[in-house]
């Protein structure tokens, strides 16, 4: 599988900056460290 781009960090910012480019069509891998769910430091 090719990815157009790769996210590296599923926080606040790569979550929304994958699902927007997903949304537009955009192949989008993103890798996050750790495994969900996770400590949020804010909201959780
Ligand atoms: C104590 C504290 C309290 C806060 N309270 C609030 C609040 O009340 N309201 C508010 O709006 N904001 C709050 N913030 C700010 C908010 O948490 C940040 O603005 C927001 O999380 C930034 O999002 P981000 O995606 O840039 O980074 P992060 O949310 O930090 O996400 C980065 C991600 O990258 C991953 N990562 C790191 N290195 C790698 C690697 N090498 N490979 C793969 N993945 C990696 C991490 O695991 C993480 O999931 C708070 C911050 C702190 C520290």
């Amino acid at each position: 599988m090719k990815y157009q781009v790769i996210v590296i960090g599923g926080g606040l910012g790569g979550l929304c900056s994958a699902l927007h480019l997903s949304l537009k069509g955009i192949k989008v891998l993103l890798i996050e460290k750790n495994a969900y769910p996770k400590h949020k430091v804010c909201g959780e």
